[in-house]
């Protein structure tokens, strides 16, 4: 009897060993049943994890800069910084240990066990805690973009930037690119797109990011082209919103600001948006900043490789149409009206179906990243 006994040990021994039994750490949400078990294994001495495996769990992303060999984690809205072999990471500019390094194994980066079960409750301890052994959530959330509201500006009496050589308003460039990119955001993305306006009609700058906001909006696109006194200024620009600007987006900034003074009832008028931003917009907005620099980013990124126009940069400038958006917010400037060979292009169908497509490039790209980033 004691041999049995003896035997069954034994096997249940080197079953162990071989890792048949597999290890791992809990992940129980709040309210809610549902479990998963992130796998861990031994290796010399520390126990490890799959990072990828907290994809499932956080939608996080992993991934190594090749040219300077740190691998980022974005989890929850940070980033995490990591070297291959070290056991030392940076969180927020400040470095911590995680006692045993992070190895690199084929394919895959594995982190010790103490970085999910010790570091992370302690880096986001609203939404991470660490019960009876169990890795406990908070609630998965669904933050994923799925309403976006464009706005094609100017309209009616307001014709925006007109151009110099073949009078092309700047509100009908602007319509006509909106049109296009809704339709390619709902038919190939199945996004709610909204437009401020779907006609050549007046909308106030109030209005507009009023509309985003009614209808709870996760993204305000303002479309515009762009007008100087030099006919040589040429190139696509994105602005995000910002009170720190330079001069040269100052005068963007005043050019479509100046809709306010010239059609909305002059200085009476700039005083109430002047107040509306105190109250409103400053704090709201400024959560969404990093987010708008992205979306930024991306859009400008995708429209100068697809348009082959010159890059004048992502911007920051106080403009009155994002002040007010409660949400990621940008503002495109995709060409100069008072450049004539831009505005030969501006006013071509062909290019007005280009500038959709590559704005449709960036948002997508945008929103892949944004959705699994924000999501629990
Ligand atoms: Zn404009």
């Amino acid at each position: 009897m004691l041999k049995i006994i003896h035997r069954i040990l034994l096997t249940f021994v080197m079953l162990a060993s071989a890792g048949f039994f597999s290890a791992g750490v809990t992940v129980a949400y709040k309210n809610s049943k549902t479990e998963k078990t992130i796998k861990t294994e031994t290796i010399s001495e520390g126990v490890y994890f799959n990072a990828a495996d907290l994809e499932s769990v956080f939608k996080s992303i992993i991934k190594e800069e090749k040219n300077d060999n740190r691998i980022y984690l974005s989890l929850l809205g940070e980033q995490f910084i990591f070297l291959v072999n070290s056991a030392y990471y940076s969180f927020k500019n400040v470095q911590y240990n995680m006692h045993y390094p992070l190895i690199r194994k084929e394919m895959s980066y594995l982190l010790p066990s103490q970085f999910l079960l010790e570091r992370l409750p302690a880096h986001f301890p609203g939404d991470i805690q660490i019960q009876k052994g169990k890795l406990t959530l908070s609630e998965p959330k669904d933050y994923s973009i799925r309403t976006i509201v464009i706005d094609p500006g100017h309209g009616g009496k307001d014709p925006g930037a007109v151009g110099r050589k073949y009078k092309t308003q700047e509100k009908d460039v602007n319509l006509a690119v909106t049109l296009k990119l809704k339709s390619m955001l709902e038919k190939e993305l199945g996004i709610n797109v909204l437009l401020t306006r779907a006609d050549d009609r007046f909308v106030s700058l109030y209005e507009r990011t009023k509309y985003a906001n009614d209808r709870a909006a996760d993204l305000f696109v303002s479309i515009h082209a762009n007008s100087s006194v030099s006919t040589a200024s040429k190139g696509i620009e994105v602005y995000y919103l910002s009170t720190a600007t330079t001069t040269e987006s100052r005068a963007v900034e005043a050019l479509e600001n100046s809709v306010v003074e010239l059609y909305e009832g002059g200085k009476t008028a700039t005083k109430k948006y002047d107040d509306l931003a105190i109250i409103l917009s400053d704090i709201l907005q400024a959560e969404h900043l990093e987010a708008s620099n992205n979306l930024a980013s991306h859009v400008q990124l995708n429209l100068v490789a697809g348009t082959k126009a010159y890059d004048r940069g992502v911007k920051q400038a106080n403009f009155y149409v994002l002040r007010g958006a409660f949400m990621p917010a940008i503002l495109c400037e995709l060409g100069f009206l008072s450049n004539p060979d831009e505005e030969v292009l501006l006013k071509n169908p062909e290019y007005q179906e280009r500038m959709a497509r590559t704005l449709f490039e960036g948002i997508k790209r945008f929103k892949f990243r944004y959705d699994r980033i924000r999501s629990i």
